[in-house]
């Protein structure tokens, strides 16, 4: 059967059968008229990051406000900002995304209701970035221009402050001609050939130079312009390039079937720019059987990384609270590609068929309709929704390749990390782990809130804000892998040499009946004070006897800890109840020659707090137990 770009027959019916569907269409058509009636943009306004976008005082997103490009509020404290250039900046890039996605919405609307105005919309906005493509300043992410191609640092876009967003914004312009290309006159055509398209091409070339995310995305952009153009010496640089596509998979992909950076977000940002290349490689018959292979395992793979809860354990890089649905989009476009009856499809159904609302994120979100429907699941993948697929992906799982695990049963799943593949949006988190207890998340990964908030560097990104053990109040120092020495069904072990110069790891975590244990061990040879630490997503239920405390520090996020209590236990084994979600949990603290001490530390959204369990001793070897049990 000809691959399509969309199946219209099957989305009409549909849009027949279902009101949520009706309704997409209701909405998109007012955002469509809204946006493209005051469209206006001029290559005199400079984009900045949008990692610039959050308020300085709490680091909460600021709230994106299409019809003000000059002010901008806090989401949480209410703060405004105005006439400030770089938050101005990064308004210009959400507005320019949103034009991308406003193209690729009024295309679907044309092709629904053969209304002219929908097709004029795309013309004029296409045409008006096409004419000025070069008089748009090239500019990077911080802010410096450049006035050519040939003394350019790394990184920078025209439209957009990083080749990374102007290649998005392509693969979004472009979607939306695709739909509407029997229509485009040759003229409009040629232009653009020879105008964005060639100019991008030179610009984003450049910038393939290594195994990264973000070459990965110019891959895609250029892969696709050049689909879409008939221009071969695009076509053959993504596919046949020094740093080509296929390249990028076969050595930035574990054998594991993960992206090498370690961060599920960055997982799926990955194969969301390879899913579009996948589609148009299908669609104009281009053979692309690397992608075909990695994505669909990258995809099964991704699925078994889940809690049972489908909420992600979220290590290193990307947005808080992550979980399948949040990637629903990208399932919806491999399930095009895959087929309607693919393992895929049915994985996307499964993800849809859950109750858990999707967790969002704050900067370069895709379109979703009500935070359910995704663009790409209207146009792509209509029918699945009404598949009755559950898969279930409750089996503990080792992904010895990428340094982690997730051990599982009905009640208990721990996601344990015991390495890393190099520094590239690494967190210095070795053997932190994350547990989820009868559905509620006793403690998880931060991961960060966005690159411009200070808590990102301060807070999310130190040893301190991780379930691990911190030695002498800095930060881990080697970014290494880690070896798994035992994995069951209900354990798993890890050890890590040099996690500082000469200090040894070991954490063994052990899911038992109404609970798990929790051992760690560190070896140096010479004494050090070591703090292990335990960030609780609940409150203390028990009473405790306590005294004020200073912990000695005060960076690598030491700054953050406050109200600081040492524990009067008096024992050598303390018991504490928490209150975690709707659950009792205890934890019986193993105190033999340490000091127990409990904080709150800040949490992310950071005007959120955790309770941290710090237990601190001073040694040269030291052995750390925990047990948590549930009632
Ligand atoms: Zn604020
Ligand atoms: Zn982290």
């Amino acid at each position: 059967m000809t691959y399509t770009y969309f199946d219209q027959d099957t989305l009409c019916r549909m849009i027949e059968k279902k009101e949520q569907f009706q309704n997409f269409i209701d909405v998109i058509v007012c955002e469509v008229h809204a946006f493209f009636k005051n469209f206006h943009d001029s290559p005199e306004r400079v984009s900045a990051w949008g990692h610039h976008y959050f308020c300085k005082d709490d680091g909460a997103v600021l709230i994106y406000n299409e019809n003000n490009p000059n002010s901008h509020s806090c989401s949480l404290c209410g703060k405004e900002f105005n006439n400030i250039e770089q938050l101005n900046g990064a308004w210009i890039s959400m507005y320019r995304n949103q034009a991308a996605i406003n193209l690729w919405k009024s295309a679907l609307l044309f092709k629904l209701t053969n209304n002219e105005i929908y097709f004029n919309y795309i013309m004029e906005c296409t045409a008006f970035y096409n004419r000025h493509y070069q008089q748009f300043k090239l500019h990077n992410k911080e802010g410096d221009q450049f006035e050519s191609l040939a003394n350019m640092a790394w990184g920078c876009g025209r439209i957009m402050p990083q080749a990374l967003n102007e290649a998005i914004f392509l693969i979004r312009m472009i979607h939306a001609l695709q739909l509407i290309r029997k229509h485009i006159p040759d003229n409009f055509m040629n232009d653009l050939k020879s105008g964005i398209f060639d100019k991008a091409f030179l610009l984003l070339r450049k910038q393939i130079n290594k195994i990264h995310n973000i070459p990965c995305w110019l891959n895609s952009a250029i892969g696709i312009m050049g689909l879409f153009s008939s221009n071969n010496e695009m076509i053959d640089f993504a596919f046949n390039g020094e740093y080509n596509i296929n390249r990028q998979l076969t050595e930035g992909v574990t054998a594991d079937y993960f992206w090498y950076e370690g961060s599920i977000h960055y997982n799926f940002f990955l194969l969301e720019g390879i899913v579009h290349l996948l589609h148009f490689s299908r669609l104009y018959e281009h053979g692309f059987q690397t992608g075909l292979d990695y994505v669909k395992r990258m995809l099964v793979q991704a699925y078994k990384y889940a809690f049972n809860s489908h909420q992600f354990p979220n290590p290193n890089d990307g947005w808080p609270d992550v979980n399948l649905k949040s990637y629903s989009y990208i399932y919806s476009t491999a399930a095009k590609i895959y087929g309607s009856g693919s393992q895929i499809a049915h994985m996307l159904s499964s993800i849809l068929n859950t109750d858990v609302p999707r967790g969002t994120f704050p900067l370069s979100s895709p379109y979703y309709f009500q935070n359910d429907i995704s663009l790409e699941e209207f146009l792509f993948a209509p029918a699945v929704r009404d598949k009755k697929t559950r898969i279930k992906n409750d089996e503990s799982v080792n992904f010895k390749s990428s340094y982690c695990g997730l051990v599982k049963s009905d009640d208990i799943n721990i996601f344990f990390k015991y390495g890393h593949n190099g520094p590239s949006h690494a967190h210095p988190d070795k053997m932190n782990i994350e547990a989820v207890v009868k559905g509620n998340i006793l403690t998880r990964d931060l991961s960060n809130s966005g690159y411009g908030n200070r808590f990102c560097n301060e807070w999310h990104r130190v040893s301190a804000s991780h379930n691990t053990v911190v030695v002498n109040g800095s930060n881990h120092s080697g970014f290494q892998g880690g070896i798994c020495t035992y994995f069951d069904h209900n354990a798993i072990a890890a050890t890590a040499k040099n996690v500082y110069t000469g200090v040894t790891f070991e954490r063994k975590v052990e899911i038992i009946k109404k609970g798990f244990t929790d051992h760690f061990s560190v070896y140096s040879d010479k004494e050090n004070i070591y703090d292990y630490l335990f960030h609780v997503q609940g409150t203390v239920a028990s009473p405790l006897k306590t005294k004020s405390a200073e912990l000695g520090y005060q960076d690598n996020g030491y700054q953050y800890f406050s109200d600081v209590q040492q524990v009067l236990s008096g024992n050598e084994d303390c018991r504490i109840t928490w209150l975690v979600g709707e659950i009792e949990i205890t934890s019986i603290i193993d105190l033999k020659d340490k000091q127990l001490y409990i904080a709150s530390t800040p949490d992310n959204p950071v005007n959120l707090c955790r309770k941290t369990i710090l237990v601190r001793t001073r040694a040269a070897n030291s052995h750390f137990a925990v047990i948590w049990l549930f009632k």
